[in-house]
Formats: structure tokens, sequence, C-alpha cells
């Protein structure tokens, strides 16, 4: 009973499926604080329930569980109780608002919706909150998107959002990240927020190319052209993306200049202009060392002056000349058909089924 009242008890049997049905997506949050412990309790009105070996803890409102790596296995301590298992589990009880903080103590705190799985991966937490895909494009839409972004704008955007969950493959334990990596993805916005909006009023729809549904690349400004994969320097696979003039950007991209030591910092001979140049020179040096792939490079002495516009690696869809596009009046069909020109919008339900 004291336990009862601390908020917490443990539960009969009743095991929570993993759940991985069409409609929801897995996401690796908080993984940039590489936690070694971790709190997660339910919202408001909520109970949280936490299985782990097949045993379950229930914490209430106002109670939390902590989380930590043992032994390479995760250690969940609510109250007077203590589980360890290679996974916790963790679902709000229906009926309430499907709501839970977590995290990472004296760092962050964030609320989800969804369910909860934390695991051990080289003796850190891995927890991924598997939530409902369209909540996770208008979180992505409002992370990724300037405030103010037009509304054609967002919804050009949560369609290409939904489509690279959809298509794109780029973790083994779980779908996608929550950081740039894959999309940024902070908590959901409220339901009369412009990127909720923006995912309802396209909810279902992706970029296809030849039956299939696009991974839809998309950076923050291309400098006044986009690159196609093989410009960049990509693998060319699936669709090929196309080099579009972007006359907003062209007048609008913010504007950075760097100077290098040749002697440290650059390997001139191998690949100035690719993706993968400027992302090794940014590991080495920091993100803003090169911020996006349209520069020139002028060598002087043992210095290289690079000077450049926009930000990002300026395939697909480039997000302030679509705003510029719909401040003019443009819809977001307009857009993307611009930014991926050869490809068609569909239902993903039709497009996932086709061959
Ligand atoms: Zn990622
Ligand atoms: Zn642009």
């Amino acid at each position: 009973m004291l336990a009862r009242r601390l908020g917490f008890f443990l539960l009969a049997s009743l095991s929570i499926a993993a759940s991985s049905f069409a409609g929801t997506v897995r996401i690796g949050v908080l993984s940039l604080f590489h936690p070694t412990e971790l709190t997660v309790g339910p919202a408001s009105q909520s109970v949280l329930v936490l299985e782990v070996a097949h045993r379950r803890i229930a914490v209430r409102e106002g109670s939390d569980a902590r989380l930590r790596v043992a032994d390479g296995r995760v250690e969940c301590r609510s109250g007077e109780f203590v589980l360890i298992g290679s996974m916790v589990r963790g679902e709000i009880q229906p009926g309430g608002p499907a709501a839970f903080t977590l995290s990472v103590p004296g760092r962050i705190s964030r609320e989800y919706q969804g369910s909860l799985e934390v695991s051990v991966r080289d003796g850190v937490l891995v927890p991924v909150v598997v939530m409902d895909l369209e909540l996770a494009v208008a979180s992505a839409v409002a992370a990724e998107s300037s405030p103010g972004a037009p509304p054609e704008a967002l919804k050009a955007q949560a369609v290409a959002t939904r489509s690279y969950y959809f298509a794109a493959h780029r973790h083994t334990a779980f779908g996608f990240c929550d950081a740039t990596h894959c999309q940024f993805l902070r908590e959901p916005p409220g339901a009369t927020s412009p990127a909720m909006i923006a995912a309802a009023s396209t909810r279902g729809m992706v970029l296809t190319y030849r039956g299939k549904i696009v991974p839809a690349l998309f950076s923050a400004s291309c400098g006044g052209r986009t690159r196609s994969l093989r410009d960049a320097g990509m693998a060319p696979q699936g669709y090929p993306y196309y080099s579009v003039a972007c006359e907003y950007c062209l007048h609008h991209a913010p504007r950075w200049k760097t100077t290098l030591s040749l002697e440290n910092d650059v390997d001139i001979q191998s690949g100035p202009g690719t993706e993968a140049w400027r992302l090794r020179i940014d590991r080495k040096l920091g993100w803003s060392a090169i911020p996006g792939n349209h520069y020139q490079l002028n060598a002087q002495g043992d210095a290289l002056i690079i000077q450049g516009s926009g930000q990002g690696h300026g395939v697909g869809l480039c997000q302030l000349g679509s705003a510029g596009m719909a401040a003019e009046g443009k819809a977001f069909q307009d857009i993307l058909n611009y930014y991926f020109p050869n490809t068609s919008l569909a239902d993903a339900a039709d497009a996932e089924s086709s061959p």
C-alpha cells in the first residue's frame, strides 16, 4: 500500500507487445547526449506502465522511474522496485493522454507521445520512441522549419519529411534519429500549430519516382542552384535528383567566407565540391567551417579561401527557396514539382503496395 501511495506498484503478467505496426515510426531520441541514466514518468493524469523481463511496474503521475546501465543491461528503479533486463518497454495505460516525459538528468527533458523502448548499446542507453507517423511528421516539420515559414512551404516540407520516413534507411537499431543526421525532432507541436496543420492537410501524401517513394532530401538553402546526387558526389540510387535554379536563394541565402590552412586542414586533392569533402572538414573543424556546398575556392599561399552562400548539402527541397515560392503564392504541389522534377504525389498506402 505504501507503494501505491508513492505512486508505483508491480503489475501481473500481461505483456506489452513491441509495437511496429504500419503507421508508426521508431525514433531514437536524445542520442546526442549518450545517456547512461534516464528518468521517465507519465504526463499529467496518466499511468506509465514499464515492462522489464516480463514484470511490470506502473508509475503514476508525479512519480518517475530511473533507468541506468548495469552490467550491459538496463536497471529500472521505481520506488522500492528494481528490475533489470535487456530492454525496458513503456506504455501509457489506455485511457490517458499517451504522453510521457523522458529526461537525461541535469541535461534535457522532453515530452513524447507513443511508446518507449530502452536498451543498452556500447555502454549507453538507447531510448527509442515508437510514435504515430503523422505525429512524427508534424514534430519534424516544427523542428526543421524556420519560425514564420509560410503554410504552403510547411506543407511541402511535410510531404518531404513523410516521404523520408517511409523510404530512407539510416540506422539498424531503430528507424531514425532525432538529429539532423536524419531529421531534427523535438516535442510534438501544439494541435493548432502551423506544423500540425501542414501535416494534417497533407496526411498520407508522399513523393514517388517510377512508383517508388522517394526518401526526399532537403536542406536549409542551396545558395542559388540545387544539386543532383552526382553533383554532390553521393551514390546515385533510385531518384537521381536534378539541379534546378533557385532564384530566391540566389539573392537571399546567407553568405559566408572561410579561410583554411592548406597545410593542416584540407586535403585539396580529394573531392572539393562533394558532400563527403564538406562533412570531412566540418567534422574536423566544426559544423560552421563549410556551411554548404555552394562556394568558390581560391588558393593564396598556404591558405585556401572559400566563399559561398547557403547552408546544407543543397540536394532536393531548398527550404529558403520553398519559402520564397510560397510567399509568391505558389502551392506546395508547385514547390515539390519544382525541386523534385519527374516525381508524382501519391497516397503512401498505394505507393507502398505498388511493386
Ligand atoms: Zn540519423
Ligand atoms: Zn535554394
